[in-house]
């Protein structure tokens, strides 16, 4: 029997638990989580993730900070907001959504947001803090993947696990995350030789590829555990990268796609800017 991972189940559960800490924080220290959503530009895609987020926070009781900047911002505007939103004691996490019109510098945004408040987990320090193994803020989707594993009870140690994908934003940190559980674990990409046999090998198999159903039946291993990261709008729709018909009765367990990582995502930013100000305030939640 296969398990199929509700996202939509454990991303509910999530925030509930947000929720709750959200209460706490505001009952025991008089604060309430504030995350400042800033939006350049008109892109359609953009608008409807952050009316999705802006939507989240109102669920969970976190306050957002709604900042809508024109197609034309200039660098030195978008810089001028950001430092404004560091320095801003009611803004416990910054997200600019990406990507951004083509004449800003994504990487000197990421760069100056102020690490504690990066809640997309993208910024320098927080990446090198992965890596060096410290509590430092993560990317949500990659943490969303963790979360989903830990809630089905999938044990990670030991295992071989295989992410197909090096972005920074998912395949890189999701590598790292997976190491940090003592998972033995692969990173493949467009280069990789023999790669359906080499994901064949994987006990946990991270697809976050951007194509649309390319991972069949012959990249799977009998009783695999198949996380699909991606999302394709295609002409029949939401689609992932993995073909989920082709896979699901070889898995022991998978992610659907819409159901499955996508929810999780934004469940994890209510969680990160929960912690961020968790953290602001000295408070632990154990
Ligand atoms: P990127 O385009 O940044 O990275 C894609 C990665 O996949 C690259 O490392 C690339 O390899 C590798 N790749 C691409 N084509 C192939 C191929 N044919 N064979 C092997 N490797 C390949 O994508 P992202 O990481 O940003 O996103 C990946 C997918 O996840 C997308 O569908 C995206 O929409 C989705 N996504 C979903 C999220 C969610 O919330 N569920 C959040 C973020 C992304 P190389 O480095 O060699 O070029």
């Amino acid at each position: 029997m296969t398990t199929i991972i509700d996202g939509n189940k454990t991303a509910a559960a999530t925030k509930t638990q947000v929720a709750e800490r959200v209460e706490r924080l505001h009952n025991e220290r008089g604060v309430t989580p504030g995350l400042a959503v800033v939006l350049v530009g008109d892109d359609p895609a953009s608008h409807s993730y952050v009316a999705m987020k802006e939507r989240d926070c109102a669920e969970v009781g976190i306050t957002s900070f709604d900042h809508r900047l024109p197609a034309d911002t200039s660098q030195e505007e978008l810089n001028a907001l950001i430092d404004e939103l560091n320095a801003d004691e009611a803004v416990h996490g910054i997200l600019v959504q990406m990507p951004l019109p083509d004449h800003l510098d994504e990487e000197a945004v990421i760069e100056r947001i102020e690490p504690t408040k990066d809640v997309d987990g993208f910024h320098p320090q927080n990446m090198g803090g992965l890596v060096r193994g410290q509590d430092t803020m993560r990317a949500c989707t990659p943490l969303g993947v963790m979360r989903l594993l830990e809630d089905y009870d999938i044990a990670l140690e030991g295992k071989r696990a295989v992410v197909l994908g090096r972005s920074t934003i998912v395949g890189k940190p999701q590598a790292l995350l997976l190491l940090e559980k003592n998972a033995t674990v692969t990173t493949a990409h467009s280069r990789t030789k023999d790669l359906a046999g080499l994901c064949r090998e994987a006990d946990i198999l991270v697809v976050a590829i951007g194509q649309p159903k390319m991972v069949d039946e012959t990249y799977v291993k009998e009783g695999a555990v198949i996380i699909d990261v991606g999302i394709n709008r295609t002409d029949e729709g939401l689609v992932g990268d993995v073909d989920y018909d082709m896979v699901e009765s070889l898995a022991s367990a998978i992610t659907p796609v819409p159901g499955g990582v996508g929810p999780m995502t934004r469940a994890m930013l209510m969680s990160n800017t929960v912690d961020a100000c968790a953290k602001s305030v000295d408070y632990s939640f154990d």
